[in-house]
């Protein structure tokens, strides 16, 4: 049988394969390899530089994750910033929310949010052209450096610590983000899988500790980030927000609904119950 393979090289001696179906997109636009294709088992692959950014089958998890549990554990996020998420996914999950009175999209390539919106259009469910959301094509890094909006949540939807993705993981950039959040604001971020990426929690805690007053992890198994559990970054200016009781989470979801796939009030709270391994990544102060 003549069967085509595309083969994720993200670690040295780990790698994964999926089936392609089709093969749909393939370009270089000075910035990042975009591919797309067809696989049978996840639906659609995105992947910027041969690393998997998003499937159709799974990104339900991911976004789900790195949205509604900070925008609950708030309780009144009105202006939101998504860094990279380019795909759309995030702006869909942010703008379900109806207390969400503006969302701006800080996206380093254009060509990643005009591709996903034709050709992984469901990702997006016409998040773009919702009038709440404001779409800048700049380096995330460069915009948070200069602007001077505040906003109760930005999550960092960003690539790995490789190539364009790396300068949202520095402390300069951490920085940025604790000035340009409301009094409660909270950042998130995909923090990598700890099993096999374990510097990542480390780095960031140590980046981030000198600029908010919580800073910590919570997990979620997203099936194509191979390896066991991710990581997504917390950091706000205020523990409130984390220590919220799993009642208060489940009201404020039974007052203001959202249509979800895996997130639930449990879930959210016992996300950020850590694995000792994860425990053992993060310093003790
Ligand atoms: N869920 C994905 C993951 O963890 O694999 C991330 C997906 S999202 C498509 C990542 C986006 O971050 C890409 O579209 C990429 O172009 C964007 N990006 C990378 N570096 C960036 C930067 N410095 N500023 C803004 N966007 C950036």
């Amino acid at each position: 049988m003549n069967e085509e393979w595309f083969r994720e090289e993200l670690y040295p001696h780990w790698r994964q394969s999926f089936q392609i179906t089709r093969e749909l997109y393939r370009a270089n636009d000075g910035l990042q390899d975009i591919v797309l294709f067809e696989t049978p088992g996840f639906g659609r692959v995105l992947t910027l530089d041969g690393v998997i950014q998003v499937t159709t089958g799974d990104e339900f998890v991911y976004h789900e994750m790195l949205a509604h549990v900070p925008i609950y554990a708030h309780g009144a996020v009105k202006s939101a910033c998504v860094v990279g998420g380019g795909d759309g996914g995030m702006l869909r999950e942010i703008l379900k929310h109806a207390s969400v009175e503006q969302v701006v999209l800080v996206e380093i390539d254009a060509a990643v949010v005009e591709f996903c919106r034709q050709h992984m259009p469901t990702v997006s469910a016409g998040a773009f052209d919702d009038p709440r959301t404001e779409i800048v094509i700049a380096d995330g890094l460069k915009y948070m450096a200069e602007t001077t909006r505040r906003f109760d949540l930005i999550v960092i939807d960003s690539t790995d610590p490789i190539g364009p993705g790396g300068v949202l993981f520095t402390e300069q950039f951490y920085k940025d983000c604790a000035r340009c959040l409301t009094a409660e604001g909270i950042v998130v971020n995909q923090n990598g899988v700890p099993f096999l990426q374990g510097e990542e929690v480390t780095d960031t805690y140590l980046r981030r500790r000198p600029h908010y007053a919580d800073v910590g992890f919570y997990m979620a198994a997203v099936p194509t980030y191979v390896g066991g559990l991710m990581a997504l970054g917390w950091a706000s200016a205020s523990s409130r927000p984390r220590g919220e009781t799993v009642e208060t989470i489940a009201a404020r979801f039974q007052a203001a609904p959202v249509t979800t796939r895996y997130y639930t009030p449990e879930i959210h709270k016992a996300a950020f119950a850590l694995p000792q391994y994860v425990q053992a990544l993060i310093p003790r102060d």
